[in-house]
């Protein structure tokens, strides 16, 4: 039976980035991803600077610049009275960008492929066993199994491997989101727009030079109302196809186990709010790819400690403002007496969003 050294499940920014930097150190690592690429996501698209550095370390960030995206200068914040708040974002090279998953997740891949990593896509992960010092996978695309010495779940916030490991925490359903690319309207400007709205919220962003990304969030029961909404406002035709995705958060998973790595929203999701879920799938991986390594060493008990430290480390600082971003966003009290506070002290809401976005 086919033994690779790393097995990563999951072709996401987390996935592909740890299959390129492990594939980039010598070992043999195979993909397996259920869709074939380029595909879209539910995903604002948007890019938080702190990418940047890992791009480069990758050798990928001219080539992320190159794909068409959208410059993002302010974001803008509008109340469900639609009132607006202005907080401009950082400039330059290292900007704020927004680009369509289809293409920012193809170069990752097609640079795990280049670095060495064996690609396996239209490929679901089926099963999981323990054997001796391996893993045992099957998947749907072809009968035989292989083996693994590492296991890497990067397989997205509704992850198979901890599903099959029964490791996959409890959840309710209680939020979903609706994304899609629609034309760009007509002077929207290099924005970001963030809009409060009864039930939920809305989020706004040009990819390019013809199409803006449009999500929506919101509970089960208010998803229909925003959808008459989104229509209504850009007035679009009643065949607009939407994707879309829950749950939207859900309680985190300790990242290591013995041979066993989770990374990206396998792990941990964030409240979309904030637009940082790719930067903490990229680091995830590149960390990932080093524990991983380690492991293969025979370090494996040193590896995860400092992998799951790592991890912790990622997060540090940032928690608590996707929390209260969260709040903000499920209870309309709370959204509408923040909103007036930051109209009030601008300062406020500056310093929250130079937190997130350095
Ligand atoms: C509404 C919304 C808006 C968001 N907006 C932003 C934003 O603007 N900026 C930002 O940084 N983050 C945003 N996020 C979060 C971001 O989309 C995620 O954090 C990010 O995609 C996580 O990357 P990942 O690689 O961990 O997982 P994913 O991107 O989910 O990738 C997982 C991959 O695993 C594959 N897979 C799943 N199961 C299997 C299986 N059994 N076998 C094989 N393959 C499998 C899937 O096909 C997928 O390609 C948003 C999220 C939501 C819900």
């Amino acid at each position: 039976m086919e033994l690779f050294d790393v097995a990563v499940i999951g072709g996401g920014p987390a996935g592909s980035v740890c299959a390129a930097f492990s594939a980039a150190s010598g070992l043999r690592v195979v993909l397996i991803e259920r869709e074939k690429f380029p595909r879209e996501k539910v995903c604002g698209d948007c890019l938080n600077p702190e990418c940047w550095p890992i791009l480069r370390r990758l050798g990928v960030d001219q080539c992320v610049r190159a794909s068409p995206h959208g410059a993002l200068d302010w974001v803008e914040f509008i109340s469900v009275g639609d009132r607006h708040v202005r907080i401009d974002l950082p400039r330059g090279e290292e900007a704020e960008i927004a680009v369509k998953r289809s293409a920012f997740d193809s170069v990752l891949l097609e640079r795990a492929r280049k670095l060495g990593a064996e690609i396996r896509e239209a490929s679901t992960l089926t099963s999981i066993e323990k054997s001796d010092s391996a893993w045992k996978l099957t998947t749907t695309e072809t009968a035989t199994a292989f083996r693994a010495r590492v296991l890497v779940a990067a397989d997205g916030r509704n992850s198979t491997v901890a599903r099959l490991l029964g490791l996959l925490p409890r959840f309710a359903k209680e939020r979903v989101a609706l994304q899609t690319h629609i034309p760009l309207p007509r002077g929207f400007g290099n924005r970001v727009v963030l809009q409060l709205l009864p039930g939920g919220y809305s989020g706004q962003a040009p990819v390019n030079d013809s199409e803006l990304n449009l999500c929506l969030v919101g509970k089960p029961k208010s998803i229909r109302p925003l959808q008459a909404w989104a229509a209504q406002y850009f007035n679009l035709p009643s065949t607009q196809s939407w994707r879309t995705i829950t749950p939207l958060t859900r309680p985190s998973l300790p990242p290591a186990r013995e041979n066993l790595l989770f990374v990206g929203d396998a792990a941990r999701v964030v409240e979309p709010f904030t637009g940082e879920g790719i930067f903490y799938a990229l680091r995830s991986g590149e960390l990932a790819a080093a524990a991983g390594k380690e492991m293969i060493r025979g370090n494996a008990a040193e590896a995860m400690r400092d992998y799951i430290r790592q991890h912790r480390a990622m997060y540090r600082g940032r928690l608590w403002i996707n929390a209260l971003a969260r709040a903000t966003v499920i209870s309309p009290e709370l959204g509408s007496f923040f909103f007036q506070l930051a109209r009030l002290q601008p300062a406020l809401l500056r310093f929250l969003t130079r937190k997130i976005v350095k």
